[in-house]
């Protein structure tokens, strides 16, 4: 006659069915790490043997996901060009560049939220919840507003601004110039957004629209502020802030991949402001994934 399994046994056998299924998911997230590095593989040496094989013994629906990725490929090439040059040229210059061929604003702003895509946290949603912490009769400014995700989150009356617009609730202007009346703004917000090299002119055109007492946030990549690896450093960057006109009010360093400074506009205008030492930005150059 067959023994009924003890107690002990039963226990044994879902403790054993459990490890089993445990040792299957782990294998799963292990091959998915795999097939990127793979990927990642592809993306550095795409041998055309490698191509052949594929063409070959896979048929067009995987050539077709192989020709995706060298489209990828390009397209991430292309995206990190046209931030190089973002960060290496004026506003007015960057204007004249998407003014000629709007494109390419498309093709920076696929790659950029590729790359956000990868960060942990991302700013402007730090942002956006400091925003809902205050009053919704804030009006605000978003300069370098991207895909203006910020106006689209909060209650607040926002001018998005940016060189191309795509929406018709953005502004197109290069931000050292724009259209908004003096002292007419509560909070200015620079999120990711300081790329020209004539950058302290857009945080002067700020201070010019921000009314006294109103806000200034900047949000920017850590190692542009990384004294240690080539960066600015932040308390010459937050001294030269103070001296267009505002008083330092917030620090955040809390992220690993970028930095929040809080800034309050000066009631009242020092009249004998001397020449502002700005420290040097330098460009935030995103790596090949
Ligand atoms: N603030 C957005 C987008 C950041 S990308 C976010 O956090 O998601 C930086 C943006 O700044 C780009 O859309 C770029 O076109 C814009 N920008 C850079 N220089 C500018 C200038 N001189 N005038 C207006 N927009 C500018």
């Amino acid at each position: 006659m067959e023994k009924k399994p003890s107690s002990k046994r039963k226990r044994a056998k879902r403790l054993k069915s459990q490890n089993k299924k445990l040792r299957h998911e782990k294998d799963n997230s292990a091959a998915v790490e795999e097939v990127d590095e793979r990927q990642e593989e592809e993306k550095e040496e795409p041998s055309t043997s490698a191509f052949a094989k594929r063409t070959k013994s896979q048929g067009f629906s995987k050539s077709s996901t192989f020709l995706d990725k060298m489209k990828a490929r390009l397209s991430g090439g292309h995206f990190r060009m046209i931030n190089e040059k973002l960060y290496t040229c004026t506003g007015k210059e960057a204007l004249d560049y998407f003014k000629e061929d709007p494109a390419l604003f498309n093709v920076y702003h696929a790659g950029y939220q590729e790359q956000m895509s990868h960060w942990p946290e991302q700013p402007v949603n730090i942002i956006i919840k400091w925003l809902k912490n205050g009053s919704p009769s804030l009006v605000v400014a978003d300069f370098g507003c991207g895909d203006a995700r910020l106006a689209k989150n909060v209650e607040n009356k926002v001018f998005s601004l940016d060189l191309v617009s795509n929406d018709p609730s953005v502004i197109a202007c290069d931000m050292s110039k724009t259209p908004l009346d003096t002292s007419v703004i509560d909070v200015a917000v620079f999120c990711l957004s300081l790329m020209g090299t004539n950058f302290a002119s857009y945080l002067k055109e700020a201070h010019r629209v921000l009314k006294p007492g109103g806000w200034l946030l900047i949000a920017e990549v850590k190692s542009r502020f990384d004294p240690n690896t080539g960066g600015a450093d932040p308390k010459k960057f937050s001294k030269a802030v103070c001296e267009l006109g505002f008083t330092s009010e917030l620090k955040d360093f809390s992220n690993k991949m970028f930095i929040i400074l809080y800034f309050k506009k000066k009631d009242k205008q020092n009249p004998n402001r001397k020449e502002i030492q700005w420290p040097e930005l330098k460009p935030c150059l995103y790596k090949r994934r």
